[in-house]
This record gives structure tokens, sequence and C-alpha cells, in this order.
């Protein structure tokens, strides 16, 4: 099987590793890719969101299966030529990616399929906006209608902020706070069946504590062993069926992959967001412990044939993977620095780097690109080994400003 992946993150470092770990993949390209794909994958210089210049690539390397990794491409409508073209694509829709691509639109199909989530009101003006926080309350919670990156949330206390946040943003979503752990769990849909991969929790914040600016996630680890039982086939039955069911009802069905972020509140779980697309960092410690080979499920979910296809096989092992990011991160990243250790954190085997933002630079170097530069995960037999291996790993890299978190898995591994 040819397998052509698009985007740049650790995500698709992630999905590129499983796909290049999977014997039935027999070329793995990626588009545009990054430093530490290109170790894995061939890499085509093509911007990710020109549809018909993916489609081109994808006809030019006579893929079998294109696997869209990014919110971005995925809401712009980079899966449709594809699909016109007759080329099986991992990824929904422009119409279905709305769960991602638009927050009211979320809570409009949640509405009608009966799905539990945060009360909310739709506001585009200041003074609906000061009513919607009046009628909730402290915490406020404040997200842009569209998309931005994970960093268009405002929870806060201060209304002023809460207020000014709703009038930059112009169209937003104000919603009742939902108090009580997250859990992050993904599903692979092919527009009927769903399949729920094992729970992951992500770290938002920027730092230790849940402290600092929301982030795109600055770490994740899997299992969660305070979960309740039952919470998989919970969410199965009251989220991931009635939202997937409602979409296809819609003539827009949702196939790719559905990440329902939840909290689990004393009323019950609720629905916090959905997302048309693998999350990262999750997605790091979600493959480290899928054994089953990746690129048949994607496939499966591609061709509407998932129902045919075998329980998904887990391992026992626990992941943890801890972001590293560049100086300024998220407000203003620095870029451009020399990253030093990276084969020193892999070298006893049991960590691995994915790549995030970097880029090769002179004579083999490889340099910061981005705010998020890289991610280190390792598998252990629990979360504090696992853990252990993780951080031992991101000891070894160092590059100016490189920030991370101390605390990712700590309060689940004790
Ligand atoms: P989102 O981009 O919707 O996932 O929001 C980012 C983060 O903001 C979430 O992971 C939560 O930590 C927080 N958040 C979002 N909505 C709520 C809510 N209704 N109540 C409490 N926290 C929230």
């Amino acid at each position: 099987m040819k397998v052509l992946v698009i985007g740049t993150g650790a995500r698709e470092h992630a999905l590129c590793r499983s796909l290049s770990q999977d014997p039935a993949v027999s070329e793995l390209h990626c588009a545009p890719g990054n430093a530490g794909i290109a170790r894995v994958a061939t890499l085509h210089p093509v911007d990710q969101l020109d549809g018909d210049a993916v489609t081109a690539l994808a006809r030019e390397l006579g893929a079998d299966l294109v696997v869209v990794g990014p919110e971005a491409p995925l809401v712009a409508g980079v899966a449709e030529p594809l699909r016109a073209a007759g080329i099986p694509v991992f990824g929904p829709g422009k119409e279905a990616a709305r769960l991602e691509g638009s927050k009211a639109f979320a809570k409009d199909v949640m509405a009608a399929a009966g799905v539990p989530t945060a009360r909310s009101y739709v506001c585009t003006t200041e003074q609906e906006a000061a009513e919607a926080l009046d009628a909730f309350g402290a915490p406020y919670v404040v997200k842009d209608d569209g998309l931005a990156a994970g960093k268009g949330v405002v929870v806060t206390e201060d209304r002023a902020a809460a207020l000014e946040h709703a009038v930059a943003c112009g169209r937003v979503v104000i919603e009742e706070y939902l108090d009580g752990p997250e859990v992050s769990l993904f599903a692979i849909t092919d527009g009927t069946t769903v399949l729920p991969l094992v729970p992951a929790q992500d770290f938002k914040r920027a730092l230790d504590g849940d402290q600092g600016p929301n982030t795109g996630g600055m770490g994740a680890y899997s299992p969660l062993p305070w979960a309740p039982e039952g919470l998989v086939a919970e969410v199965l039955e009251s989220v991931l069926q009635p939202t997937v069911d409602e979409l296809r009802h819609r003539g827009t069905p949702f196939s790719g992959l559905l990440y329902a972020g939840l909290a689990l509140t004393s009323r019950g779980t609720r629905v916090i967001e959905f997302n048309a697309r693998f999350g990262d960092p999750e997605t790091q410690v979600v493959l480290a412990r899928l054994r089953t080979p990746l690129a048949g499920v994607l496939l499966a979910a591609a061709n509407g044939t998932l129902g045919e296809l075998e329980p998904l096989r887990w391992s026992d092992e626990a992941a943890v993977t801890v972001v590293m990011a560049s100086e300024g991160y998220p407000a203003s990243p620095r870029t451009g620095d020399p990253i030093e250790g990276l084969d020193a954190a892999e070298a006893d085997g049991t960590a691995f780097v994915l790549h995030a933002g970097t880029a090769p630079g002179p004579d083999g170097a490889v340099l910061t690109a981005g705010g998020r530069v890289l991610s280190v995960t390792a598998v252990g037999a629990d979360l504090a080994e696992a853990r252990a291996r993780a951080y031992a790993g991101v000891a070894e890299i160092s590059f100016k400003g490189a920030q991370h978190r101390t605390d990712i898995a700590a309060g689940a591994a004790r």
C-alpha cells in the first residue's frame, strides 16, 4: 500500500512512524512534513491547504490512501477533490469537518443528537456576550467560533478579560463552566461504524500545575487508571455514535477521526469540544499503545468497511509523551535555534522523538521552527516507568530557551 500523509506536526510524525512499521505499507510519503518525518517518509513540498495540488501529488504517487492530519486542510475541503478523484482519504469532508471548524455548528449537532454538553449561547455583539457571561457567572468560558489551533478558548474568573476576548473574536460561544477531570477519547469512523480508541489525557496549559495560557497541548498519557469503568462504552453510546449518526442523517457523513474532548463532571460526562482529526499530543500515546497495524484501519475507515474489521488490539503498557516548546511559546515562539541531543534521547531504545516545529539546518543540524518543537514519547510497564523514560529522553535534548512541563502524568503515576 502506498500512503500519503498530509501535515507537518508531531501528530503526523506519530502517524508516519506507525505507518512505517506496518508491513502492508510499501511506500510512505508526506507533504509537506518536517525534519523528523523525513527519516521515515519521502517529503513533498506541497501546500497542504491546496486540494488540487494534494490530489495531483496523490495521483502522481499512485497513492492507495491519503491521510489528512491537521484540521486546517480538512476544514478547507482538501478531502473533496481527493474523493472526487476516487482516491481513498482518511478525514472528513468540509461540511462534516465543521464539527471542529465551528463551535456553534458543533453545539447545533450535539443538541440535535441529544449529546450531553455545556449549556451555551452563540454571541456576536458585546451586549449579547455580557448578558451570556452574567447568565452563567464565573468562571467564564469564552470560545472563538472558528479554528484557533487550540488557543481560541479563554477560561477566566476575570469578567473584563472574558468580555475583551469575546469582542476581539467577534463571534463566540459562551458556555457554562464544566468542573471535573478531562478525557480525550478518539474514535475512528467510516460514517456508520464507530471504533473508539483508548482514552488519554492531555495537558493544555503551558506551565506546571495547569498554570499559564492555553496551548496546543504540552503532554499526554494513556491509560487513565482513575477513569471510571465503562467510560468508553458510555461515551460511544451517548456521544460518538449519536454524533456520527446525526451527520450521516444530515447527508454529510463524517469519516475519519472523531475526537471527543470530555469533562467528567459531578453531573455526568459532558462534551467540551469535538475535533475532526487526531489530537496532538494524545496521538503520540494512543498510537504507541496500538498493536493492530494502522494502515488497514485507516483504509477501512476511508472505504466504508470498518464494520468488517477485527477488534483493535492494544498493549497493556502505559505511554507518556512530553512536549518541548520554544522560548516564548505560545505567545511569540522563538525559532531558528539548533537542537542538540536528538540521537542521545533515543539511544537506549526506550524513548522516541517525534518532531513538530523543526527544520533541517546546515551540516545535518536540526533547527527549531515553531512553537511546539518536538515531543518525547516512551512506553513502560506502568505510567511511572513510561514517565521516567520520557523525561530521561527530554533531559538529553537541549535548545536555547527550551521549555517543557515537569508534571505530565505525575498525578496519575503516583
Ligand atoms: P477547547 O479548545 O474547547 O478544548 O478548550 C480548551 C480547554 O479549555 C479545554 O481543554 C478545557 O480545559 C477548557 N475548557 C473549554 N471549555 C470549558 C468549559 N465549558 N468548562 C471548563 N473548561 C473548559
